[in-house]
């Protein structure tokens, strides 16, 4: 399988790494939004959060915890926003699960504090009541 994830993994690409265990790899994302943008990735393959074994996806939560408060001690990032994508159409570039750390820092000028450009439009609760049914009926 031709994935950059993987050979980042095995070592076949380079990477600038943060933290690794036996089942996650965290590593400095190459076209980095700010200072310290990593992603924090599963060593095995899972194309997003569809297929991705659960008890991989809590070791990720966990670590992407450890690794946030050691960029904001040693980096002092403001903020840390968390990014995951999942699907073409939600913006998933490449099909191995990863999660981005994004700190945030005062005046770094990144537009994204809310969705992309637009305030969405306040929405009526008995409509959100008979989403949630529809969600649940499955
Ligand atoms: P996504 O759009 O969520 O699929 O994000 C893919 C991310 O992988 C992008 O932010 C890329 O900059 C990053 N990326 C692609 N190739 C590499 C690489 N060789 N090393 C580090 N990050 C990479
Ligand atoms: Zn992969």
């Amino acid at each position: 399988m031709d994935c950059i994830f993987c050979k980042i993994v095995k070592g076949e690409i380079d990477s600038a790494k943060i933290w690794e265990d036996d089942d996650i790899l965290v590593f400095l994302d190459i076209n980095p939004v700010t200072k310290g943008h990593c992603l924090v990735v599963s060593k095995k393959h899972f194309e997003n959060i569809f297929d991705i074994d659960e008890e991989i996806l809590k070791k990720i939560i966990i670590v992407s915890k450890s690794v946030s408060l050691k960029i904001k001690n040693s980096l002092g990032a403001d903020g840390i926003r968390f990014s995951q994508s999942n699907g073409k159409i939600a913006g998933q570039v490449i099909f191995h699960f990863h999660l981005h750390i994004i700190p945030r820092y005062q005046d770094d000028g990144l537009l994204m504090n809310n969705w992309g450009n637009e305030s969405p439009p306040k929405a009526n609760i008995e409509d959100l009541k008979s989403l949630a049914e529809k969600i649940n009926s499955v």
